[in-house]
């Protein structure tokens, strides 16, 4: 596994902070677990062992692209750039009304290349549920029936991603908004003792950017971005791993992240298993998948209003 070096921010945004201040942290945080739930769902184990005690996060792993950053709208453009450039449609103005359609479906989307296809079928005449329920077989078809490749399809997009952010990274970024309230919960989350972490698939220098027009400065350790071409779960483990070595105990994790096959990766490892794990209901998932994570043993369904709350109400339902 690479080994990632974290290190371990404070209340200052740009601060190491001292072991010592996670000793103490560590002391008030075994105070608190008596009050409040337990982020993992052990109430429901099969084996009714009483419920223990847990503390709120001492580390906060967030997911930027569906749980901070709503970035839909640079997708739909990136997607219907790459769609103009591999089908050649008459016109280069979309439909009215396929962005939205686009949005929709935005949560069947799992790598560059499905982007354009999710367009083509829609323009295709395929149904949008039809789109939620049984896209692999539809992007498969697609794809066979039009004689294109994946691959090609891959680097049209990340062309001209790459060509929009080179020639105009201002107008780029100006594509992204922050959901309601994340952002006075991010300072909020800097200003208290709880470490905030991002833990995302976009290059990490676009995030500190789209963070910095917002005001908020975090340390390059505080946000594990694309170039550390990892898996999720091997990041929290090695965060894991890495904060337990400096401190001399393991962090409690709590991570949110909208994209439930990511959450069940993460469930699935044995490692992880006092992981805390919130699925983002306004994110970029479907309305089964959030009703999955809602029956889930471990897996929280997490509102924005809920985020923006103190970390006890994450888990009351
Ligand atoms: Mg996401």
């Amino acid at each position: 596994m690479k080994s990632t070096k974290f290190i371990l921010g404070s209340k200052q945004l740009d601060q190491t902070l001292a072991i010592s201040d996670w000793v103490c942290w560590d002391f008030c945080r075994m105070l608190a677990g008596y009050f409040v739930v337990n982020p993992v769902k052990r109430g429901r184990s099969p084996g009714g062992e009483p419920v223990m005690p847990t503390p709120i996060p001492t580390i906060l792993a967030l997911d930027f692209d569906g749980v901070l950053c709503d970035g839909l709208v640079e997708y739909f453009q990136t997607a219907w750039r790459a769609y103009c450039q591999i089908w050649q449609p008459a016109t280069s103005t979309p439909p009215q009304g396929l962005a939205d359609r686009f949005y929709r479906a935005r949560p069947v989307v799992e790598t560059g290349w499905e982007m354009p296809v999710v367009i083509r079928s829609l323009l295709q005449g395929v149904g949008d549920d039809a789109i939620l329920q049984d896209w692999k077989a539809i992007a498969q078809r697609q794809v066979a029936a039009d004689g294109v490749n994946p691959a090609d399809l891959a680097r049209a997009v990340d062309g001209i991603r790459d060509q929009w952010i080179a020639e105009d990274l201002e107008n780029w970024l100006s594509q992204h908004r922050f959901y309601p309230g994340v952002i006075e919960r991010l300072r909020q989350t800097l200003s208290s003792p709880v470490h905030p972490i991002i833990i995302t698939t976009k290059e990490g220098r676009f995030v500190h950017k789209l963070l910095q027009q917002q005001g908020i400065k975090l340390v390059d350790s505080q946000v594990l971005g694309k170039e550390i071409k990892q898996p999720k779960a091997a990041t929290l483990h090695a965060l894991l791993q890495t904060v337990e070595a400096e401190s001399g105990s393991p962090p409690t994790i709590w991570f949110v992240e909208d994209r439930l096959k990511t959450l069940y990766t993460v469930k699935a490892e044995a490692d992880l298993t006092n992981v805390g794990l919130f699925l983002a209901d306004w994110g970029y998932n479907t309305k089964q998948e959030r009703s999955q994570a809602q029956t889930d043993d471990r897996i929280y369904l997490l509102s924005l209003s809920q985020f923006a709350k103190d970390f006890f109400t994450w888990t009351v339902h």
